[in-house]
This record gives C-alpha cells, sequence and structure tokens, in this order.
C-alpha cells in the first residue's frame, strides 16, 4: 500500500478557470502563467489544460524547453528574461520571447547579434519590462525611452511588447493609491511609442479587468487560487488541487497530556486525536498553528500541535464516528487553499508550489 496522502490535479476546473479569465478580459489575448511547474500542478498538464491560452509565461528556461517537448507550439514567454549569453541560442531555436530589464541583458544581446552566424535569421520578441513603482525588475520610467531605442537599434528585435507588474492589485480595501500611481507612471512613460501593453497578473484582473489592454498574464487564478483576502468561489473559479489523506492512528488524550514535538499542544479536557499521513515533506505548512482547518469525513475540525515531517495531529473530539482509514481533505474544493494558507499566515500560491515530489498525483478529467 503507497502511503494514502494523494494530490488530484483536475483538468477540467483549469479549463474553466482560463476560461472565465478569458471571459474577464476578452479584449486581451492571455498568458497563462505556469512557473514555477505550473503553481505545484505540473507542465505536461498545463499544456493540455490551457490549450485554449494564446501563450505560457514562465521565468525557468529549462522549462521552457520542456514546454516545446511537450507539444506546446503557441509562443512562449520567459517573463525574468534570459539569465546570461548561454541562454540565447536557447531562447533562439525555441523561439522564446522574452521580458528584458536592464543593461546587461540588451548588451548581452547585442553581442549576439553581432556574433551571430545567420544574424538575419535572428528574430526576438522581447518585452521591456517598466519598474513602474514595484523596485522589484525593470528599468524606472525616466529610463524606459533610452532602452526602447537601444532596442529598437537591434536588426533581431522584431516586437517590443510594453510591460510592467502591479505591488498592490490585489488591494481591494485600497485599489486606488498605489496601483494608479503605477499605471500612470506606466502610461506617461510608453505614451507615443509602439507595442502592445501588459500590465495585469489576476488580482488585477479580477479587479481591475479596464487595465487589460493587450494582453493580460493570469497565474494563480487559474489554480482556483486569489490573491487578497476575496475568494475563489466569489469569482467562480474552481480549485484545481485536491489535497487528501487518511487518519492512521488514534488516541485517547486527558487534560494535561501534551500533542507532538515541543508539547505545544496540551489537552484540558478528555479529547479523542486522530493522526494524519500528511506533513512539511509533503509540502503541508509545517508554520500551522493549532486549528488551523482540516476536513475529517467532510467535517470541519482543525490541527493540533506541531506539523512534523510525515504527520500531523487534528482534533476527533466532535467526529466521534471517524476513525482509522477516516478521509481527510487538507484543501480542494471544499476547503479552499486559501482559507488553509490564511490561517498559516502564508498564501494559497506558496502552498499549491510547495507540493512536494514524494506526494502521488492522480489526475481527474
Ligand atoms: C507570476 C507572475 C504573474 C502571475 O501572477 P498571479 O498573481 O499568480 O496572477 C504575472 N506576471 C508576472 C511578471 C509574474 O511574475
Amino acid at each position: 500500500m503507497p502511503r494514502p496522502i494523494v494530490a488530484t490535479i483536475d483538468i477540467t476546473a483549469l479549463q474553466h478557470n482560463l476560461a472565465v479569465a478569458k471571459s474577464l478580459t476578452p479584449q486581451a489575448k492571455a498568458w497563462a502563467v505556469v512557473k514555477a511547474q505550473a503553481y505545484g500542478h505540473g507542465l505536461g498538464r498545463a499544456v493540455r489544460a490551457f490549450a485554449a491560452a494564446d501563450g505560457l509565461a514562465l521565468v525557468e528556461v529549462d522549462y521552457a524547453v520542456k514546454l516545446r517537448e511537450l507539444g506546446w507550439r503557441k509562443p512562449i514567454l520567459l517573463l525574468e528574461g534570459f539569465f546570461d549569453a548561454d541562454d540565447l541560442p536557447v531562447v533562439a531555436q525555441h523561439q522564446l520571447q522574452f521580458a528584458v530589464h536592464c543593461d546587461q541583458q540588451i548588451a548581452l544581446l547585442e553581442a549576439f547579434q553581432a556574433t551571430a552566424t545567420n544574424p538575419d535569421d535572428l528574430q526576438f520578441d522581447v518585452h521591456l519590462k517598466m519598474n513602474s513603482g514595484m523596485n522589484r525588475l525593470g528599468y524606472k520610467p525616466a529610463a524606459y525611452r533610452t532602452a526602447y531605442a537601444r532596442l529598437r537599434a537591434l536588426a533581431c528585435v522584431r516586437s517590443i511588447t510594453f510591460m510592467t507588474h502591479f505591488a498592490n492589485a490585489d488591494d481591494a480595501a485600497n485599489p486606488d493609491l498605489p496601483l494608479n500611481e503605477q499605471i500612470k507612471r506606466f502610461l506617461a512613460a510608453t505614451e507615443g511609442l509602439e507595442g502592445a501593453r501588459s500590465v495585469c497578473n489576476s488580482a488585477a484582473d479580477l479587479l481591475h479587468a479596464e487595465l487589460a489592454y493587450d494582453w493580460v498574464r493570469p497565474g494563480v487564478m487559474l489554480y482556483g487560487g486569489t490573491p487578497g483576502g476575496a475568494t475563489a468561489k466569489d469569482f467562480g473559479l474552481r480549485a484545481a488541487m485536491t489535497l487528501e489523506s487518511k487518519i492512521i492512528g488514534i488516541q485517547h488524550i486527558g487534560p494535561g497530556d501534551a500533542v507532538g514535538y515541543g508539547s505545544r499542544f496540551v489537552a484540558d479536557k478528555p479529547m479523542t486525536i486522530g493522526v494524519v499521513a500528511c506533513g512539511y515533506a509533503d509540502g503541508y505548512p509545517r508554520h500551522a498553528p493549532n486549528h488551523t482547518p482540516v476536513l475529517v469525513d467532510g467535517v470541519r475540525t482543525g490541527t493540533i500541535g506541531r506539523v512534523s515531517m510525515d504527520m500531523l495531529v487534528v482534533d476527533l473530539s466532535a467526529i466521534p464516528h471517524a476513525g482509522v482509514g477516516s478521509h481527510v481533505l487538507l484543501w480542494g474544493e471544499a476547503l479552499p487553499v486559501d482559507e488553509v494558507a490564511f490561517a498559516a499566515g502564508t498564501i494559497g500560491y506558496e502552498l499549491m508550489c510547495a507540493l512536494a515530489p514524494r506526494v502521488a498525483v492522480r489526475e481527474k478529467n
């Protein structure tokens, strides 16, 4: 018998969520963001489920090549661009589009073109990244046009798309200030320049669809997660990943008895507790506090004590029929990953991406 922990990836949920994303911004083309192995859902599944996307976007050059090997023929975008000169032949061979966010990349492109054996064959679609206020990757607005001109001067650059990324698009409570400031800077710095615009992640798609422009870049929403406080159901999104396991042991404890490493939980009354085959080596967050939600046989309860490598413990006091073999839902449609993540002080993205390789994955079509 394998360990009873299983992740199920629902292909129709992925397809459905992409359709929701496209319907929110019908005028724009959509990059389905598949970085981190499609947020833990698997590249092969993403290729099949996102066939209706206009392109796939990610950050890993080797996984981009893998997408080609899996048969993806439509555009692929490297969101952080290429990392060194060795990437450029790969990028050229597999026709990968890429972000350009710094002068070092432009210098590498210039050198690559200058030394190419067939320079006329080189045709790159580049995405010029603006740092409009997040202060991660990109050119500041004041430096943007210089970078644009330098790219324009390169014969190997076929098209330039204008790209930026929002720091606060998920801030539904304060939808105005930082995002508006960023979009103002972006529009001012690109005014009059010829090229497509791409600014929206999931949060912006969901809350600011008027900013869709030419290309949107939904990620987490495709997997049934939502940024910020909103829930997936509010937007008609479906959970694509379900993490399930079983109770593999039962203990009856009394007042003063402690549970797990560090004795973090101490019972103050007689309790029945269940040991679940799921731990941090499966991707469950170790920092989940007592009472992080879990469903046992469909009934809501919570964790108690520290999560250990292979096990966690749940309170079964209110679920007297539960026993060894009872079904445990860690997250899925009936228990949103965002809710579990929130209880554990993180975001659904991190839990999905952290799904460990040792967890068996099943597919639902
Ligand atoms: C990851 C990423 C996205 C997708 O973000 P979500 O919040 O998952 O929708 C979009 N654009 C860029 C540049 C990214 O790195």
